[in-house]
């Protein structure tokens, strides 16, 4: 067994996101955004449903106008997985998307008009037992904030997340969720650690604008890493200037690499070197793309040579390690049979499909 980092998660309450959970002892959710126009319903509509297919638990959608908050009953009646409406500036949008079935809202409050707008979408919001996520971002904090404080900062973006919450708490709203995300990671860190000893709501990590595929994972996996390391977090989203399923598999495996959550293939490989007894990268590139599918949680072991081959087979259901002529095959630790290259991975999808229809025939015998 691995050691678990999160020695225990931050205590929140739990709210609900259509049938998701959201904090509490719920799994972390992972969630994505669409970059589609909402008013192409039927773009909008092929974009969450890949979300879903790629493990997405919730969607948000952009509400920018009312042709968009028109399109949204369409899209709901064609999609199955929870969807947030993300409104900005507008209570009107925000009243459009409720009345359109929405399952939550990311809006900040303060940023929506007068106390009696705000009422409105409080008052609606509750009718249909809807939760509110309040998104603080370092890039568009308040004024007040910026010259209280003299520049973005940690201590800012906490304030504001303050003033967000106590406006939704004086109309006796709690079904509150909040994230307070910057490009910056010491200061996204550092105000989500100030902001989990003051209040016990769920929040939603995110590091915003990371940047493309590669620059964006290596910062949302050290900035959401040490949040999620700490205890803190119950909903992630990754943002990267990517196709939003990247997101989706990028949330999972930050998650399954702390052991927070466990979803699909987890492919244990060598870099390989000189004594690789077959070609490891192009063997776990193979594999990737022929176990995308997997929705179980399968440990994979793709050893290069002996060198660590067994001792990684020890600790995975399925393993590899290279060797001359043939390669072992490891199951469940225990040495399985020898096998050639040219059926290795046909064997090992084999397998891991094996494994997989198991874990859920057991799921659905209860
Ligand atoms: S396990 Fe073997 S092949 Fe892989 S990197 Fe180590 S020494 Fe090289």
């Amino acid at each position: 067994m691995r050691d678990a980092i999160v020695k225990s998660r931050r205590k929140t309450r739990q709210l609900m996101v259509g049938d998701v959970a959201i904090g509490g002892d719920a799994p972390i959710a992972v969630q994505s955004m669409t970059n589609t126009l909402t008013t192409d319903i039927d773009a909008t509509v092929a974009q969450v449903c890949a979300l879903e297919e790629a493990g997405a638990d919730i969607v948000r959608i952009s509400v920018p106008d009312a042709e968009s908050a028109r399109a949204m009953p369409e899209i709901l009646a064609q999609t199955t997985i929870p969807v947030i409406a993300d409104i900005h500036f507008s209570y009107k949008m925000a009243l459009l998307s409720l009345d359109a079935g929405v399952h939550g809202l990311r809006l900040n409050p303060g940023n929506i008009g007068s106390q009696d707008r705000v009422e409105r979408v409080v008052k609606a919001a509750q009718e249909k037992n809807i939760s509110i996520r309040i998104g603080v971002n370092a890039g568009s904090l308040e004024k007040e904030f910026n010259e209280q404080y003299g520049e973005p900062c940690a201590d800012a973006m906490v304030a504001s997340a303050l003033r967000h919450i106590r406006i939704l708490e004086d109309m006796n709203f709690n079904d509150i969720k909040i994230s307070l995300k910057a490009s910056n990671i010491p200061m996204t860190v550092a105000a989500y650690r100030k902001l989990a000893k003051k209040v016990d709501y769920p929040f939603h990590l995110g590091i915003t604008e990371s940047g493309s595929l590669f620059g964006g994972t290596v910062k949302s996996s050290v900035g959401l890493g040490l949040i999620l390391a700490d205890g803190i977090g119950d909903t992630v989203r990754v943002s990267l200037a990517a196709d939003p399923k990247e997101e989706i598999k990028v949330g999972f495996e930050i998650l399954k690499s702390l052991g927070l959550r466990h979803r699909g293939v987890n492919l244990i490989a060598c870099p390989s070197c000189a004594r690789q007894k077959f070609n490891v990268i192009e063997a776990v590139q193979e594999l990737e793309s022929r176990l995308a599918h997997i929705q179980e949680s399968v440990d994979v072991a793709i050893i290069g040579c002996v060198v660590n081959g067994p001792g990684e087979a020890q600790e995975v259901q399925v393993g590899i390690t290279g060797g001359y002529p043939t390669h072992t095959f490891y199951h469940d630790g225990e040495k399985f049979g020898r096998i050639k290259s040219h059926n290795m991975i046909d064997a090992l999808v084999e397998e891991v499909e094996k494994r997989a229809a198991d874990i859920r025939r057991k799921e659905q015998e209860g």
